[in-house]
């Protein structure tokens, strides 16, 4: 029965063998005692008989101990074989006696150490063996296969191994041996330690559970190239399902955007080095094709043979067209399509390089859209937006597709013409584009927007020799055609960049003026010339800048337009000219007019009726003597706006004078919708008058226009006799000028306008 007992659990062969010793030696001691006699020979033949017995006794006994050994050295030999089949299994083999409540475990080296054999109670179990957590659960499969609910009892639970570590078991067994009544008696089975398998088995587990949650497709493809399985993505991804697939080869997914001369290179690759990644067109089930990102590598067997290819495709069609886009981004200006500051340095880096090898020219052309804020600052974001599209358009088709055309930002665009022979050709380029710019462009269905650019031009290699100076350069050389009066051009020059020195200069004082009270203005009358009247004067600003002495109009007025400050400025000469037309009716001047320039961002803004209307109630002037002077070109091109702010104007009372007229684009259908009451002829056609004719038809024409529309006609910058002469033969009603009078300080006009006796040739003064 118990195969496992130890020797010394055998007493009946121990007894036998030391009784043997204790029997035989008092009766070789009798057998000395006795004489040779016929009671000797008794004695002998006794003797020999108890030999005999003894040596019988011996064989029989040495015989069974023969036996005993030869039977105990099977049993050994039987366990060192179960013991040795135990250990190779790595199974454990237990033994339970229910009655005696002990457990006896041999075998399985890991679980329980070197030796491989205890013994222990059932409590010893119970409590030292087996994990506290697992036992509720393992006695309750005890109990239902005692009881005869299994068949077998099974259990996987934790029990403490040699190393006094936890480990998990599989245990099987069952009852062996039951009493007459049917009561358990003893159960047996084995065990074995399957941390290793559990472990593996929950890491495929997981592995398995995340390559259904992959977002990526993996498939398993056997070394034909055929699918042995896929994951959900791959069903996604492709729109192929686990079952239309399997067993169909790879070559399914195979777009028409590569050869098959490709496919057949990469399985070449994947064939030889067992790995391959790269992007990949693939087709789906419904046709459509996308672009993977896709990485191909061999598994091999436990043998190091290999057995399948795993292929993971991440569908990148996405990222990609993100990635063009973000490139694009990078490139290109995304309102007007037209490529970007990098793009164009790139461009123009090449073009440098080809004209070094070629020893040609090219052409940098800086562009920016004159008064642009204005008309974005009135007509909205989306309709600058619109303009600016438009603006681009017009550029790129005046300029040719052959040429870069870029935009750099807000209203600035750059052309790069390359192969530019000579100077002369690229001013023929730059005239065009200005030509092409006094076409109105087109905002909406309903706006037309006249809008002209400042060019400036600089050229490699005759001003620099790097896209960044180029650059530079052409930019100055475009505030240069700014300053020049705009919608114009300027090839650039070293001298320039002085020149946009003292402008920032300049800017930096005029900042500060208004606070420090360096403006003043002057008055020049104007003369009616029916009956010798002065019938007003125009005020003009001066700025005496304490670092920089006297800064004539000319140059600060365009500099305070394009920082904005005109509009603080031109708030303190409105106030001011009403306060000396206030004064001087004080002196009993009532007929005397006051005109005033006004800067077009002053009409946009579209505070200043109400500004005026204020001026006219604080001071109690009159308003049909205030005269606002805007200039033609400033009207015409915001006409839509500034209608509206001169209407408002109008109602209030004071009289609208264009000033400069003939200089812009003299629109005799806007001046008809516009409310105004004066012209001002510019100087520029008076100053010819009586050596140039066509100045002298010009003239006359604005004058017979003029009255024919019903508006009054100064002629302003008259400085001679003949002049006066000239303007009144063509009937044009004032005049204004040197030959009257210069613009005189507020006292000195007063006194001029107090003395004046028509008829009076004024001497001419100094000019302020
Ligand atoms: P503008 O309105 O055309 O002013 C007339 C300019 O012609 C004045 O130059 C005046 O001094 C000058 N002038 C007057 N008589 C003669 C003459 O007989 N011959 C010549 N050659 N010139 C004459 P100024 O004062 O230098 O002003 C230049 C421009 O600055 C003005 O041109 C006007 O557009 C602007 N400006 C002056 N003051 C203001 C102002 O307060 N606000 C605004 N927005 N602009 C102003
Ligand atoms: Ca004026
Ligand atoms: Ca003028």
């Amino acid at each position: 029965m118990a195969l496992w007992r130890k020797h010394g659990k055998f007493p009946a062969v121990r007894a036998a063998a030391t009784g043997a010793t204790a029997m035989g030696l008092p009766a070789v001691a009798t057998a000395q005692a006795m004489g040779p006699s016929p009671g000797f020979l008794l004695q002998l033949v006794l003797f020999t008989i108890a030999v005999l017995l003894g040596w019988l006794l011996w064989r029989v006994r040495s015989d069974r101990l023969r036996q005993e050994t030869a039977l105990l050295g099977e049993i050994r030999e039987r366990e060192e074989r179960l013991n040795l089949a135990l250990w190779g299994s790595g199974d454990e083999f237990w033994d339970w006696n229910i009655r005696d409540d002990t457990l006896y475990r041999l075998g399985a080296n890991q679980l329980l150490g070197q030796g491989s054999r205890e013994e222990l109670s059932t409590e010893d179990w119970r409590t030292q063996t087996i994990h506290p957590e697992d036992l509720p659960r393992v006695q309750k499969l005890l109990q239902e296969h005692i009881v005869g609910h299994t068949d077998v009892f099974e259990s996987e639970h934790r029990v403490r191994n040699a190393r006094g570590e936890w480990v998990w078991v599989r245990s099987r067994g069952k009852v062996v041996e039951r009493d007459t009544s049917g009561s358990p008696l003893r159960m047996a089975g084995t065990a074995r330690d399957v941390t290793v398998i559990r472990r593996a088995e929950r890491e495929r587990r997981v592995a398995l559970e995340v390559l259904r949650s992959m977002s990526e497709a993996v498939a398993v493809i056997d070394l034909d190239f055929g699918f042995i399985s896929v994951n959900p993505a791959f069903s996604r991804i492709t729109g192929y399902s686990e079952e239309e697939v399997i067993g169909q080869n790879s070559r399914l997914l195979d777009s028409s955007q590569h050869s098959t001369e490709f496919y057949r290179r990469v399985r070449d690759v994947l064939e030889r080095t067992g790995h391959w990644a790269g992007e990949m067109w693939q087709k789906r089930k419904d046709g459509e094709e996308f672009l993977g990102w896709i990485e191909m590598s061999e598994v091999r067997d436990p043998l190091g043979l290999r057995s399948h290819f795993v292929a993971v495709v991440n569908d990148i069609t996405d990222k990609k067209r993100a990635e063009q886009e973000l490139r694009y981004l990078a490139n290109y200006d995304t309102l007007t399509g037209l490529p970007n500051r990098a793009l164009l340095s790139e461009r123009l880096g090449r073009a440098i390089v080809r004209a070094r090898r070629q020893e040609t020219r090219v052409a940098v052309l800086f562009l920016d859209l004159d008064r642009f804020k204005d008309i974005n600052d009135s007509l909205g974001h989306a309709a600058g937006d619109r303009l600016l599209k438009a603006a681009a358009t017009r550029l790129q088709a005046t300029v040719g597709a052959s040429d870069t055309v870029a935009r750099l930002g807000g209203d600035e665009f750059t052309v790069v013409l390359e192969d530019v022979e000579s100077i002369p050709a690229v001013e023929r380029m730059a005239r065009e584009i200005l030509t092409a710019f006094s076409m109105p462009l087109e905002v909406d269905e309903r706006h037309d927007v006249n809008i002209t650019p400042s060019l400036g031009i600089s050229l490699y290699p005759d001003h620099a020799l790097v896209p960044t100076d180029l650059l530079k350069f052409s930019d100055t050389a475009m505030y240069q055609a700014k300053a020049e009066g705009r919608n114009t051009y300027q090839i650039y020059n070293e001298t320039m960049d002085a020149e946009s020195r003292r402008r920032a200069t300049v800017l930096a004082s005029l900042r500060k003026a208004l606070d420090r009270g360096e403006f003043r203005l002057v008055y020049q009358p104007r003369m009616a010339l029916a009956d010798g009247r002065i019938t007003g004067v125009e005020a003009l600003l001066r700025w005496h800048s304490a670092e920089l002495g006297e800064i004539p109009p000319t140059i600060f007025i365009p500099l305070a337009e394009e920082s904005g400050l005109i509009l603080s400025i031109g708030d303190w000469v409105l106030s001011e000219a009403m306060q000396t037309l206030k004064r001087w009716r004080g002196h009993g001047l009532n007929e005397i007019s006051i005109g005033v320039n006004v800067s077009v961002l002053q009409l946009l803004r579209g505070n200043l009726p109400e500004q005026i209307r204020n001026l006219i109630r604080d001071l109690g002037v009159p308003a049909n003597r205030i005269e606002l002077e805007v200039t033609e070109s400033m009207v015409m091109q915001n006409a839509e706006q500034t209608t509206h702010v001169l209407n408002e104007l109008r109602k209030i009372g004071v009289s609208l004078a264009i000033d400069d007229f003939g200089t812009g684009y003299s629109s005799l259908v806007y001046l008809k919708r516009l409310p105004i009451d004066t012209l001002k002829i510019d100087k520029e056609f008076i100053g010819d008058l009586t050596r140039d004719p066509d100045d002298e038809a010009i003239t006359a024409t604005i004058i017979t226009m003029g009255h024919s529309l019903g508006l009054n006609v100064i002629a302003e910058g008259v400085e001679s006799e003949q002049q006066l002469g000239y303007l009144r033969e063509q009937g044009c009603d004032e005049i204004q000028g040197f030959w009257l009078s210069p613009p005189l300080d507020s006292h000195r006009c007063l006194a001029f306008i107090r003395s004046w006796q028509p008829g009076t040739v004024a001497a001419i003064p100094a000019p302020y």
